[in-house]
């Protein structure tokens, strides 16, 4: 191999990954037929944004549009417990280069990277496609029905195929691509409510439950609300997602006073196993991007901008077209994945909330006021997406979440 020339490619999947994916490649002047399987959930997960996520929205042309849509998002919202929150403003980051972002209606924003795409010149096919290995090669082809579906605008083969496809990971299942998963097999319910105040305005909020944890995500007229909990523990609930959903409002402690009266406006969508990463991402002539390659659980909302980031990382592989370079982005992928799996075991083992906690008190002592305005900088832009691979802020975390507890039990903060 060494570097093979590409001039075209098809793409399965139309969320944030396929579409950035798309653009890029079509900007720089390569033949992309994106197929994008049209239907999708009634709601779709993934609509709190990072702020590192803002400038690929500018360099996708789609800013202006996005916001018109959405709740602007000013910071982060956690909820301890019944009468505890510590509240995180952007504006206050240090050295942060965005300080705003948005949250967003995922079906129109979705259709707003696709439409950027077709901008850019690539072929949007509403068709589900369907790929096939050649032989015992590690090659791929598309099947002649994707082949036809495309026969307006694709006339052979093209030279390389990308999955996009999200969590139904076709291509690593064809090809046989292990994956490593996470430990917990949490179950998450996800659905829209009106009749609910939320702390502070546009934050997203993380609410700790007695069991589990749930996000609060205030989108236009209404609020985004999913609970992460222990899937055994969840089926006692009810059989269905919306008893199980509904039941389960009511039950907490936490979250009842608040939720119980509100109006579920949307089905509930149940989502398992939310921690994968794939032990390939590149074939000899496939890649794997977005959640296809790999995904981490959610608290954080970082997964639109690993996809965004992978599209960008890929595209520049594709259009170099050596195998180094796609080694290189095999690799970087995974180091983007790891360094989040690394501050979301924090966020389990309490140690986190305990740090955020033990850093309130901390801050209005001399010693500590000094302190912080170093971890402002550092520590906060991992969450904010900025620094989220950066070794020193991941070393500083790390090493304040394990020594800088002040004799505080981390397990209080646990998520059971
Ligand atoms: C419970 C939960 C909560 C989350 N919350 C957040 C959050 O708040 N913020 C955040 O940033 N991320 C969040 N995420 C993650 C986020 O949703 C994903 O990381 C992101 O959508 C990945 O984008 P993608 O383009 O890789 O895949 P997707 O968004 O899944 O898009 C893939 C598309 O490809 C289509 N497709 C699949 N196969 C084919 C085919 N063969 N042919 C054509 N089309 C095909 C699918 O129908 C789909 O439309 C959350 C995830 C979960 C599970």
């Amino acid at each position: 191999m060494g570097k093979r020339r590409i001039r075209s490619v098809a793409i399965l999947g139309g969320g944030p990954a396929g579409a950035s994916l798309a653009t890029y490649l079509a900007r720089a002047g390569l033949e992309v037929t994106l197929f994008s399987a049209g239907k999708r959930p009634p709601i779709i997960v993934g609509e709190s944004l990072v702020p590192a996520i803002v400038p690929f929205l500018r360099e996708l042309g789609i800013e202006e549009e996005v916001r018109s849509y959405s709740v602007y998002k000013g910071g982060a919202t956690f909820v301890l417990g019944r009468d505890e929150a510590m509240s995180f403003r952007f504006y206050e980051v240090r050295g942060a280069a965005t300080t705003y972002s948005y949250n967003v209606p995922r079906d129109k924003f979705d259709e707003s990277i696709l439409d950027a795409a077709r901008r850019a010149g690539a072929h949007v096919v509403a068709h589900g496609a369907r790929v096939e290995r050649v032989g015992d090669s590690d090659r791929v082809r598309l099947s002649d029905e994707t082949l036809a579906a495309a026969s307006d605008v694709l006339s052979s083969q093209p030279d390389f195929i990308v999955d996009a496809g999200g969590r139904r990971r076709v291509l690593p299942r064809l090809m046989g691509v292990e994956a490593v998963e996470g430990e917990r097999k949490d179950t998450a319910l996800h659905a829209h409510i009106e009749g609910v105040e939320v702390e502070i305005p546009g934050n997203v909020h993380t609410d700790r439950l007695e069991h589990g944890w749930c996000w609060r995500i205030p989108l236009p007229g209404r609020v985004s609300l999913g609970f992460v909990v222990d899937t055994e523990y969840i089926m006692k609930f009810g059989n269905s997602p919306e008893e199980q959903f509904d039941n389960y409002i009511r039950h907490d402690p936490v979250i009842s006073p608040w939720a119980a009266p509100a109006t579920r406006v949307t089905p509930v969508v149940k989502y398992t196993n939310y921690q994968l990463c794939s032990a390939r991402g590149v074939g000899a002539n496939w890649a794997l991007v977005g959640d296809t390659f790999g995904f981490v659980d959610p608290v954080f909302s970082s997964g639109v901008l690993i996809a965004l980031q992978s599209a960008e990382l890929l595209s520049r592989a594709i259009l170099s077209g050596s195998d180094r370079a796609f080694q290189r982005y095999e690799r970087e992928v995974s180091r983007i994945i790891t360094a989040w799996q690394q501050v979301i075991g924090l966020f389990y083992n309490g140690r986190l909330l305990t740090m955020f906690k033990v850093g309130q008190f901390v801050r209005k002592t001399r010693l500590g006021r000094v302190m912080d305005f170093h971890f402002s900088k550092y520590m906060p832009r991992i969450f904010t997406g900025e620094a989220a691979t950066s070794r020193y802020s991941l070393g500083l975390v790390r090493f304040m979440a394990n020594y800088g507890l002040i004799g505080n039990d981390p397990r209080e903060l646990e998520i059971r």
